[in-house]
């Protein structure tokens, strides 16, 4: 039988405030533990809590940049369970009245296309406490607990079950981080657990409208991660199903090492959590006004910086997608479309080239030595024809290397182009005389010939012959 795939995705972000969301006590990442605790956060008999501002209008800024509806009123929930993580017996989390509902992100895929992905709601909650398994033999088999993250303000953003492909998982996740990361919310950190991802995930009949078993999977380290989790998920559902079974409703963690998931815990439902609103804390009214400050303070996000890109610097579709999809990366390229008219250039380059260096040494392009005056440079001499691209390489590593200026660089290493007509003339001549055979081709008017002729130029010249004029001097010689 045919199955289709459904994935949802769930999604936690921590929330980049100074201060933890009902306390005053600091959300630093990697302090000594318990060093950042109060009795609110450590849930003593007798505290308030007191909402921090700052951490919902995070929340409702990413509510307006996910198209969400947002309630006149919003409250906080009680969420009932146990953990030893988890101080007060209940997170304060929402449950009836969330910061948003009801919103959707569109995804732009490689192939071109774009697909709608639902977001059922975006709520505000506070982070649990960290347990600890000690390694060392003295204290084998003890528990530690570090509450500095208690009390840390989280977002979740509830995915409606629109994906279809991994795929389109993949690009979900990479679109709402860049989102997240536009709006300034959060420093989507994944290795520092600022950014975690779950992904439910069931198989049904093509063509059906009805679920099947829903898994849901925890402990996905890395974007990567979760794709390969949902890639295990997806060909052990189908076994299931191939054999006839039912895929029972439960929540796996992945396994990195092992490449699979385990069962984890059975299903459970809302109902075992007993919500209940939060007595200590009172609703809070959003106002239009307020709204329309916050609205004022996005920066024009992903979609609308794609188009604007297709259109102010006639950039193809793929291109705009791809340089629009991270900020700093947008504004890299800006940069250096203020400093020379060459968009298309600076496009390649960083789209060929720096992405993929970026990828390779794990960096932003903040760090990149090839700052935008440095790539601009380059691409001055290649539009000035002093350079040819292949130089243009070269040059590029250099600069990436030394962190020096193309122009530099051309002078220390003598790398100009040769573009005086005497001294190509003689090179042609040479490579004519010495492959008599393909010169003789491309005079019969084979155009492939060209090809060989001018590598073995570009060979005895060391690159540097002007590849325009050579090609004309070519056909002079050996056509007319
Ligand atoms: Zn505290």
């Amino acid at each position: 039988m045919d199955f289709e795939t459904v994935i949802g995705m769930e999604v936690h972000t921590e929330l980049s405030t100074r201060s933890k969301v009902f306390c005053g006590c600091s959300t630093a990442f990697g302090a000594p533990p318990n060093s950042q605790t109060c009795p609110v956060c450590l849930g003593l008999p007798g505290v308030l809590p007191v909402l921090n501002r700052r951490a919902f209008e995070f929340g409702l800024k990413a509510a307006l940049a996910l198209d969400c509806t947002i309630a006149e009123r919003v409250s906080l929930d009680r969420k009932n369970y146990y953990y030893p993580d988890l101080p007060k017996n209940y997170q304060i989390s929402q449950k009836y009245a969330q910061i948003g509902r009801e919103g959707h992100l569109t995804l732009s895929m490689k192939d071109g296309t774009t697909r709608h992905v639902g977001i059922w709601d975006i709520h505000l909650e506070e982070d649990a406490g960290k347990l600890i398994h000690p390694e060392e033999p003295q204290l084998k088999g003890t528990t530690l607990v570090d509450l500095n993250r208690a009390g840390v303000p989280l977002l979740e953003i509830v995915s409606a079950p629109d994906m279809r492909t991994l795929d389109e998982m993949d690009c979900y996740m990479h679109t709402l981080r860049s989102i997240l990361r536009y709006i300034d919310i959060s420093d989507c950190k994944m290795q520092e657990g600022s950014l975690r991802f779950e992904v439910n995930i069931s198989l049904r009949p093509a063509g059906s409208s009805e679920f099947g078993g829903r898994v849901e999977i925890k402990n996905l380290g890395s974007m990567k991660a979760a794709v390969k989790a949902a890639a295990y998920e997806e060909k052990r559902q189908r076994k299931v199903l191939d054999k006839g079974g039912t895929v029972d409703q439960e929540t796996r963690l992945w396994d990195e090492e092992a490449g699979v998931t385990r069962v984890m815990r059975t299903k459970e439902d809302a109902e075992d959590y007993r919500y209940f609103p939060e007595p200590d804390l009172v609703e809070i009214h959003v106002s239009e006004d307020w709204l329309s400050v916050l609205r004022e303070q996005l920066p024009e996000l992903q979609d609308a910086k794609r188009m604007r890109f297709i259109q102010q610097y006639g950039l193809p579709e793929y291109d705009a997608a791809i340089l629009a999809s991270d900020r700093e990366i947008a504004d890299y390229f800006e940069s250096c479309c203020r400093l020379h008219g060459n968009p298309k250039a600076f496009s390649n380059w960083i789209m060929v080239d720096i992405l993929r260096v970026l990828d390779e040494q794990d960096i932003t392009i903040s760090e990149l030595p090839v700052s935008p005056e440095h790539l601009v440079g380059m691409v001055r001499l290649l539009d000035e024809d002093k350079i040819s691209s292949k130089l243009a390489k070269v040059i590029f590593s250099e600069m990436l290397s030394t962190g020096k200026h193309a122009e530099a660089i051309v002078q220390e290493q003598g790398l100009v182009q040769v573009s005086d007509s005497g001294e190509i003339e003689n090179l042609v001549q040479q490579v004519i005389d010495a492959n008599p055979g393909p010169a003789r081709e491309f005079a019969e008017g084979k155009d492939k010939a060209i090809a060989f002729l001018m590598g073995q130029l570009m060979k005895l010249s060391k690159g540097k012959a002007n590849p325009k004029m050579a090609t004309e001097i070519f056909a002079k010689k050996l056509r007319s």
